[in-house]
């Protein structure tokens, strides 16, 4: 055994698997040519990002985009510092809102599927620890014993001596070089250690790499001895990654690009490990619009950073996905009005359509594409989601909605299903006001009337239509009966007249049809006003409109 072999048997006496094991453990995939397989790969925080989701929606579509792609969740828990309760369930939940199930990995607590796992890297420490033995018998790893102060020390010194790069690394890579002997005594003695990478890296030397949707990139290689094992044997993010994505056998490492800087370190490990490198994809991050500038959506300052935000106020999962898409690539929207039907899953998404600086988020954006994606739904679809959201955010609305399914539905069959579909809901949180005048428990009348209408020409309208109407007409007869009470009060029924000659008119038929709508609904605006009063009966469009007359007496 020469010194690599032995210290490599003094730090890991009980490692026997070799790198070899877990080739065998975790085969090839064996996939059809050019299947991409991709991760999403976040710590437990319990808060999922909508940069998060962005990320991983973006991975997942990257591996949709060939025959038997896979994507799969893999939970990052090597940093203890970052972890909260159960954070695993909340990013779960969070994915599983917005439709995006991976394929294999952690699916719930405690729980995962597919043939690569565990897919938590606190149950992964045997495999870490296997291909650590390994590079410590190939001479590419070493124990450090500096303790935090020594670094310090070492830092200080750095500045001092005003050294370009600062770090661990070459000459004050104070452990790079200890005989085995020294190794064997500190170990024995009982020092801690963390297990650093001996660098083969040069100053002089550059890395470049071709990252899909940045494009080609270039960067001094790594030269720091970085950490692979905290002293408590748990690895660290950059090494447990390497180790993972090789032996899940991702194609593609698809992330936010604050990990660009890092790729250097990265490519350095799969390598020194004698790893294929992956194919990488740097997302850029979400930005906001703020005070005239430019930043990134903060998990601290924008509520709308957390999808949490998404779910509470209704939007539906189709909606904020759609959005997504819209920001994803550029030729998103105009692939959508020519495939108005389609589901999204057949958008042919393309990495390399993706915007390399950076989409600004736009919360008006995603209220139109909202409402779009809202107004092709059924009144079964709309019910449907309505009272699930009612049922967790909105207790009374859930119970209105509910006590009379045909109402509900009828009043979201309301010009629905035509081919210019009214867009006026953008999520379920709008509901409320907007079937408030169906409700007598949320219809608060108001009798205001727009200006150029007396009060005595709305009474003596109204009065007249009490006379006529009938909840049971159909639509035309409905009509007929508004018009006709036009000309008896002193309006036209013909608008054309009207602007012809307005003098000669108190008003026209839009104008009676106002009055009658904000008797019974107290608002100009409203969805088809014949289904509404189908909708309300005979008595209560009657009891409104009496009231309104009282008001106006
Ligand atoms: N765990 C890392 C994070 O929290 C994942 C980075 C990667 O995807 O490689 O973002």
């Amino acid at each position: 055994m020469n010194d690599n072999e032995k210290l490599a048997e003094l730090l890991f006496p009980n490692i026997t698997k070799t790198p070899e094991d877990y080739e065998n453990i975790y085969p090839e995939r064996g996939l059809s040519e050019g299947a991409r397989v991709s991760r999403f790969a976040p710590s437990p925080t319990g808060f999922l990002h909508l940069g998060g989701l962005f990320a991983s929606m973006i991975s997942q579509l990257t591996t949709k985009a060939t025959d038997d792609g896979v994507f799969f969740l893999r939970i990052e828990d090597t940093d203890k510092k970052r972890e909260i309760d159960d954070g695993v369930s909340a990013i779960i939940k969070g994915l599983d809102e917005f439709g995006i199930v991976p394929d294999e990995g952690v699916m719930g607590f405690e729980k995962e599927s597919g043939a690569y796992g565990p897919y938590q890297q606190s149950k992964r420490k045997d495999v870490y620890q296997a291909i650590a033995k390994n590079l410590v018998k190939q001479g590419m790893a070493y124990p450090c014993f500096c303790s935090e102060e020594e670094l310090n020390e070492i830092r200080a010194e750095q500045e001092k001596a005003g050294t370009d790069i600062q770090g661990y690394f070459g000459e004050w890579a104070r452990c790079r070089n200890l005989t085995f002997d020294e190794q064997k005594a500190k170990i024995e003695a009982g020092c801690p250690y963390t297990l650093r990478l001996r660098s083969m890296g040069s100053a002089d030397n550059r890395i470049k790499f071709e990252d899909m949707i940045k494009g080609k990139i270039e960067m001094p290689e790594n030269i720091q001895d970085v950490v692979l094992l905290k002293t408590d044997g748990i690895p660290t993010y950059h090494f447990a990654h390497a180790v993972d994505d090789h032996f899940m056998r991702t194609t593609h490492v698809v992330r936010g690009d604050e990990w660009i800087s890092s790729v250097p370190l990265h490519i350095q490990l799969f390598k020194a490990c004698g790893y294929r490198v992956p194919k990488y994809a740097h997302i850029s991050p979400i930005m906001k619009e703020d005070n005239g500038g430019k930043r990134k959506l903060s998990k601290r300052k924008d509520p709308e950073a957390s999808v949490s935000f998404y779910t509470e106020s209704g939007y539906p999962k189709e909606s904020v996905i759609e959005y997504l898409l819209t920001i994803a690539n550029s030729n998103f929207e105009d692939w959508r009005k020519a495939n108005k039907d389609a589901p999204q899953s057949a958008f042919p998404f393309n990495l390399k359509k993706m915007s390399s600086s950076g989409a600004l988020f736009d919360l008006n954006k995603l209220n139109d594409v909202s409402k779009n994606v809202i107004s092709v739904m059924t009144a079964e679809q709309v019910y449907d989601k309505a009272v699930k959201w009612a049922q967790a955010f909105d207790e009374e609305l859930y119970k209105l909605l509910t006590a009379d399914e045909a109402k509900a539905k009828g009043i979201f069959a309301i010009d629905r299903g035509t081919a210019k579909p009214r867009k006026d809901i953008a999520k379920w949180d709008e509901i409320k006001d907007y079937v408030s005048f169906f409700y007598n428990e949320l219809y608060t009348p108001c009798y205001e009337l727009p200006e150029n209408i007396a009060k005595e020409d709305a009474k003596e309208i109204l009065e007249a239509y009490l006379n006529v109407f009938d909840a049971n007409d159909d639509k035309d007869t409905w009509f007929e009966k508004i018009k006709a009470l036009c000309e008896p009060l002193g309006f036209t029924p013909n608008v054309k007249e009207y602007k012809k000659n307005p003098e000669a008119f108190k008003g026209h038929v839009g104008d009676v049809s106002t009055i009658i709508r904000l008797a019974i609904t107290s608002r100009k605006n409203t969805p088809d006003l014949h289904s509404i009063i189908a909708l309300l009966g005979n008595e209560e469009v009657k009891s409104r409109i009496e009231k309104a007359i009282n008001e106006y007496k």
